[in-house]
Order: C-alpha cells, then sequence, then structure tokens
C-alpha cells in the first residue's frame, strides 16, 4: 500500500529494524523509479539509483520520505562538475509538485513534502499502468528523458531494473 491511509501511512519514527531501507525522493523521481533501466547523469548517480532498486527488489517494498528539492539521488552530483546540472532548478519543484498532485489523486491518496509512506511492488505495478496511460505523465512535460521513458513505457517496462512482479 501507498500514502497516508491509516492502514498504509508508516512514519518514520515507528520504524524498527525490520522495516525497509529508508530513502529520501522528491517527488519526480518517484516517476523515474518506474522506468529506470540502469542509465544516468553519472556513475555515481546510476549506482546510487541501482543501489535503490535493489533493495526495492529485495524487500519487495521501500519507505520514501518525500524531500523538498535535493534528493538521496541528486546527493549524487556535484553541481559544478555535472554537465546541465538542474536539481536546484525551480522548474523542477514544480515538476516534484505536479508529479505527486498526479500520484496522489491517482491513487487517491495525499503525497506531501515531509511525508513517509510505503512503496510496494504492487503500487509501483499500478503506477506503471498510469505512467504507460499517460495518467500521472504531467510531471515529466519537457524532461530530456521523455520520449527515452515513454518507449519503456510502451514496451512494457522491459528491461527495467525494478521487478514488476505483483505482490
Ligand atoms: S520523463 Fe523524466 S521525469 Fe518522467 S520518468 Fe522519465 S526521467 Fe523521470
Amino acid at each position: 500500500m501507498f500514502g497516508q491511509n491509516k492502514q498504509s501511512s508508516i512514519r518514520l519514527s515507528a520504524m524498527n529494524e525490520n522495516s525497509p531501507p529508508i530513502i529520501r525522493l522528491r517527488g519526480h523521481h518517484l516517476l523515474c523509479l518506474l522506468t529506470w533501466r540502469g542509465v544516468g547523469y553519472t556513475p555515481k548517480f546510476t549506482e546510487k539509483f541501482g543501489t535503490i532498486a535493489s533493495q526495492i527488489n529485495t524487500y519487495k517494498q521501500i519507505s520514501i520520505h518525500i524531500v523538498k528539492g535535493k534528493d538521496d539521488l541528486c546527493c549524487t552530483l556535484d553541481p559544478d562538475t555535472t554537465l546541465d546540472y538542474h536539481c536546484d532548478n525551480q522548474s523542477n519543484l514544480e515538476r516534484d509538485q505536479i508529479a505527486l498532485q498526479d500520484i496522489s489523486t491517482h491513487l487517491s491518496t495525499s503525497l506531501r513534502i515531509d511525508h513517509s509512506f510505503i512503496l510496494t511492488l504492487r503500487t509501483l505495478h499500478k503506477l506503471r499502468e498510469a505512467f504507460k496511460q499517460g495518467v500521472i505523465r504531467r510531471g515529466c512535460q519537457g524532461c530530456e528523458w521523455y520520449k527515452f521513458c515513454t518507449d519503456v513505457a510502451n514496451n512494457a517496462f522491459q528491461d527495467t531494473h525494478i521487478n514488476q512482479e505483483k505482490t
């Protein structure tokens, strides 16, 4: 489950040693999780994304804390040396908000900055279906990876690194 429903939301303070790992993600990276095929801006970025993907595959779920602006993926990028560094751009903050709105609407929940929740493979699958149908893609508008991610979705998310198995 996913979101702020009483049964499904998880507060960081309630987590224990059996809880899945916690990652800090900005809103639009919830979309990027769906299509990730192992490519990214830098080797460190790709390595971090790979770690997150492995954790989701291992635990069949992951705890996500939604942050404003730079998240665990952005923090792998050096603003001074990364080509076309854009993590701090206002347009990216707006992209985050739109992505959170669309995902919240689709899942009938309310995802907001500073909230935490558990993302399961089942919910990820549900989001992939919506992504493919274009229901939750407003946050992707203007992204340089737009065509790439569209192709991934249109190819049934083949070769993405996060499992498509329903749980
Ligand atoms: S188009 Fe851009 S924002 Fe959308 S999922 Fe792909 S990389 Fe992420």
